[in-house]
């Protein structure tokens, strides 16, 4: 990082300005521009470029992104405190695909090498999922796996691995309650990633809530006559080691079907790219969102499916979203989505300012809109061409808005159920997140982090903010960087080290 004062205003109309500097800066310390700082601001906190008047808005990304709470100097720390929550945008008079982006340019000629399945999506890795109905089965499909690690996988080289998808769901909830379809067929829909080849492998108590039947009914496929269930509590089983035994038949089966696929390659329009952040700080919206945002273009113009999710993250930001949906449609869908989550969020007796957490305001986030309109940045510049609830699968190509809450694990899961063959994870306070399914790219917002964690973060953007990289730049390092973890040529460092975080449901439903 530079030795010497250095802000960041990211839009002419802005009257604050984050700081650059490792360490942040001290009072007398002087910009270029001739502010001078009246007291020491911490990096990535707020400064003042002009005297704001108690009650006037505090300009970021030439929004309003709150009002001052009382006179705030010129050169003054503009701290959290300061600045009041505005209103959420009205979702009544949100316009409609006003401003739709024209087609981007084509982007030809860019492949990766990936297992193609027989549903025509495409796998990044090469893994068998065992699903389960109800948690009452995990420990048991846990042993098995461990013992099919152990004792299968080594035969199998070209299997990269089986994954127990268990989950705390199945029994003991409100299984026909609005809200329950949600878990389902998010289950069912997991179990279609194209990394599982699209090709599910069950097991089942037999007694519990959701029966398998409901799985198949939410999308599930079944596609040959192979066997693809175990019931536990079928007579044919004496104990446990008879249920085990099954399961490993089973899956031997299957890796042995896994076995004999091979990358072949393919275009870049057969990715499935989830994109997320978590642990934002205030150089998410200028560095590490913007950079993935123009990977996001740069994959949309080769055909692929991006996918943006976070919710309460779009929120406050839903009025710059809804002008570029392709269609009055799709805006309105967007709409909906919203007002579900903002019903959903009063039910619970909780509102939007729930968001931020206590590291994202330590990182110079003031509040939920502030967070949302730098969490946009990812979305890139065209058009929102569909928009798909909670633990749906997604067929659309182009830009697709997946609504999900924001928690990073069930984000990261829903997009997933989405169909997701690539993640792109963004953070500025830094977090080992990763997913057993997917690969998962780490970009963070600060060089800062990448240095201090530099065997957890893939990709660096925090060079944004000096001016020694650039979004174009780094959103070419990301778009390749893809192409080859979707290929297997490169590992992410979450699959290095296999830093892998459970599936998480989004259960909106109550719980019996
Ligand atoms: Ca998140």
């Amino acid at each position: 990082m530079s030795e010497r004062p250095l802000y960041i205003q990211v839009n002419p109309r802005d009257n604050v300005a984050i700081i650059v500097n490792a360490g942040g800066l001290e009072p007398g310390a002087e910009f270029s521009s001739g502010l001078a700082l009246v007291e020491s601001i911490p990096q990535s906190h707020k400064v003042a470029l002009e005297n704001i008047l108690e009650g006037a808005p505090v300009v970021r990304y030439g929004e309003v992104i709150g009002q001052a709470a009382r006179n705030i100097p010129r050169g003054a720390w503009v701290s959290e405190e300061l600045v009041t929550l505005p209103d959420a945008p009205s979702l009544e008079s949100a316009p409609l695909a006003t401003a739709v982006p024209p087609p981007p340019p084509a982007l030809d000629g860019f492949t990766f090498e990936g297992y193609r399945n027989a549903d025509g999506t495409v796998g990044t890795k090469n893994l068998l999922g065992i699903t389960t109905t109800v948690q009452c089965v995990a420990p048991t499909v846990e042993f098995a796996v461990r013992r099919i690690r152990a004792e299968i996988l080594p035969r199998y080289p070209h299997v990269d691995d089986v994954l127990a998808l268990t989950y705390p769901y199945g029994c003991g909830v409100a299984i026909n309650a609005p809200g329950a379809e949600i878990p389902i067929r998010t289950i069912a829909n997991y179990a279609r990633n194209p990394n599982f080849a699209g090709d599910p492998l069950v097991v089942s108590l037999g007694c519990e809530k959701m029966q398998p039947a409901r799985l198949t009914g939410a999308g599930l496929p079944v596609l040959h006559d192979e066997p693809w269930l175990v019931r536990l509590q079928d007579e044919q089983y004496f104990g446990f080691g008879d249920m085990v035994e099954a399961i490993m038949n089973l899956a031997e089966k299957r890796i042995a079907r896994l076995s004999r696929r091979e990358r072949v390659t393919c275009p870049a329009s057969d990715l499935v790219v989830g994109l997320q952040c978590g642990g934002s700080d205030a150089f998410s919206g200028v560095t590490a969102n913007p950079a993935v945002g123009y990977a996001a273009d740069l994959l949309v113009r080769a055909g692929a499916t991006v996918m943006f999710s976070e919710v309460t993250e779009v929120r406050d930001a839903i009025h710059l979203l809804t002008p570029r949906a392709a269609s009055p449609d799709v805006a309105t869908a967007l709409i909906g989505e919203m007002k579900w989550y903002d019903d959903y969020l009063r039910r619970g007796g909780a509102d939007r300012s729930a968001n931020p957490t206590p590291g994202n305001k330590r990182g110079g986030l003031a509040n939920i809109v502030e967070k949302a309109l730098g969490s946009i940045a990812k979305s890139g510049s065209t058009a929102i061409q569909a928009v798909a609830s909670p633990g749906e699968r997604v067929s659309a190509k182009g830009l697709v808005f997946l609504a999900t809450p924001a928690s990073d694990f069930i984000c990261g899961t829903l997009q997933t159920a989405a169909g997701m063959n690539m993640h792109v994870f963004t953070t500025g306070e830094g977090t080992p997140y990763g997913l057993a399914a997917v690969p998962v790219i780490k970009v963070s917002s600060r060089t800062e982090l990448a240095e201090r964690w530099p065997d957890l973060i893939d990709v660096d953007a925090g060079a944004i903010a000096t001016g020694l990289a650039t979004i174009e730049g780094v959103g070419w390092e990301i778009f390749r960087f893809i192409l080859g973890a979707a290929s297997g040529r490169k590992k992410t460092w979450s699959d290095y080290w296999g830093l892998h975080n459970a599936p998480a449901l989004f259960n909106p439903a109550p719980v019996t």
